[in-house]
């Protein structure tokens, strides 16, 4: 329990050359440390939250720069502990040679999103709210930051809190009933009972159901792109990625390696896999190429077809549609090359989940992000405003919670007594408080704080 209480410092801000750097000290020696490296007038501890200038003192007690120091006294400050900030100029020698002073003044290096931790340890912050903020400062699209602010705001945590209360509210009803029968409590009946618990197991089912958005916005949707030889594939993918990562070639089958993007698509992420073209060959780099193609079009979770529109299709073009029918994913076929005349028969393609027209080329991809967009977003779900599920962790406890109220709700119909039956009401609970880090396994903690950097 050591390192909960020991004062932590480190580089808040980007490594590298930069106008300033932040240096942020947390813990109870917050107050003692600054007041080793930075000398001032005013001591920024007696005039909290206020920015003051004053000279950096670096390891031997010389003035190395300038600069401004804030402090916050807990509780009001972001990780809850004593926090002090001093802002100098961002030299990366400079910057490096600030914090070598406050490690020497008593602080020690800080890990991984250990702030943002201990912001979560000192109730400042939901679990899932610290999940939402590492998804803001790794955002590549809009839509992945208006879901982070929503998490941040505590949409989630609100609801799924509202519903652990009210799971604990009917469990304390029936444990009254159950623990003194004689007394004439104004408790519930078993059908009051099962009703309430049918009601709170469809709020579960609804956030489980905002998942699909949530996931295609914060997680991502793994994409893979596949079609003939010079369908247009490599072209379609550099529309999306926006530069030209992939190697676009007018000699047939070059693109011989998987390549990976993550890229958003409207407000919907794409988690891109670019794939080698569908086509029998005696190459047998190009043969490893196909068949990982076909493995990842399995695997993929959204498979963007490309086809040649300005071609008619032949034997190979209808054996690839029988193939994508056989697929587990959702298929979009996507008819490139639409700046020329048509000669593709767009009947061919009914079945597809979308099909659209697009100039890959002319960087005309609209259609396809709208495409993308009607298939995995809702009117029903603002993403900034509504509570949604946006990673799988919050979903696999939200799962559970659904499952034991059903197992709960089942076992009072059966007529199992209500505290053998309750047990799987408490389990739920147990589950609901996971989504925010009541009693979550340790080791998952570690996982969500070791994708933040040091000094978050
Ligand atoms: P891949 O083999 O499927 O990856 O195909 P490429 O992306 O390498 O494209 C093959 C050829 O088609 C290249 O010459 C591209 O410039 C051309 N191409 C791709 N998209 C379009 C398009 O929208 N319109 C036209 N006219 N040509 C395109």
């Amino acid at each position: 329990m050591m390192e909960i209480t020991d004062t932590i410092a480190a580089v808040s801000t980007p490594r590298g050359k930069g106008g300033i750097a932040v240096i942020r000290i947390s813990g109870a020696d917050a107050r003692e440390v600054l007041s080793r490296v930075f000398a001032a007038g005013v001591s920024p501890a007696a005039s909290a939250r206020r920015a003051v200038y004053g000279k950096i003192l670096g390891e031997d007690g010389g003035v190395i720069d300038e600069g401004i120091a804030t402090f916050f006294a807990a509780p009001a400050s972001f990780t809850g502990e004593d926090v002090a900030e001093i802002a100098c100029h961002g030299g990366i020698l400079l910057t490096e040679a600030v914090l070598a002073s406050v490690f020497h003044a008593g602080a020690r290096p800080a890990r991984a999103g250990e702030f943002t931790r201990r912001a979560v340890m000192n109730g400042k912050m939901t679990l899932s709210a610290a999940e939402a903020l590492g998804s803001l400062l790794d955002a590549a699209g809009a839509g992945q930051l208006a879901l982070a602010r929503g998490g941040m705001a505590g949409h989630l945590s609100g609801a799924v809190q509202a519903l652990y209360d009210r799971v604990g509210l009917l469990l304390a009803d029936a444990y009254a009933k159950i623990d003194f029968p004689d007394e004439d409590l104004n408790t519930k009946s078993t059908a009051e009972l099962i009703a309430e618990i049918g009601e709170i197991g469809k709020a579960v089912e609804k956030l489980l159901a905002t998942y699909r958005t949530g996931h295609a916005v914060g997680e991502g949707v793994r994409t893979v792109i596949c079609g003939a030889v010079n369908a247009g594939k490599s072209t379609l993918y550099n529309a999306l990625v926006g530069h030209n990562a992939a190697i676009v070639t007018d000699v047939a089958g070059t693109t011989r390696d998987i390549l990976t993007e993550t890229v958003p698509l409207g407000k919907v992420t794409l988690r891109l896999f670019d794939t080698a073209g569908l086509r029998e060959s005696d190459d047998t780099v190009e043969k490893i190429g196909v068949s990982r193609a076909r493995e990842a079009m399995k695997d993929a979770e959204l498979v963007l077809a490309v086809f040649d529109a300005s071609k008619e299709a032949d034997a190979q073009a209808c054996a690839f549609i029988a193939e994508l029918q056989t697929l587990p994913g959702t298929v979009i076929a996507v008819l490139n090359k639409a700046d020329r005349p048509v000669s593709f028969r767009r009947e061919l393609l009914d079945g597809f989940a979308a099909v659209v027209t697009v100039s890959a080329a002319a960087g005309d991809i609209a259609p396809l992000r709208e495409a993308v967009e009607r298939l995995y977003l809702s009117d029903a779900i603002s993403l900034s405003e509504d509570a949604v599920v946006s990673n799988a962790r919050q979903y696999a406890a939200l799962s559970r919670a659904a499952e034991a109220l059903s197992r709960a709700e089942t076992a009072l119909r059966e007529g199992v007594t209500p505290d053998a039956a309750l047990i799987d009401a408490e389990l739920s609970m147990a589950a609901l408080g996971e989504v925010d880090g009541r009693a979550v396994d340790e080791r998952i903690v570690e996982n969500i704080f070791s994708h933040f950097c040091v000094g978050k």
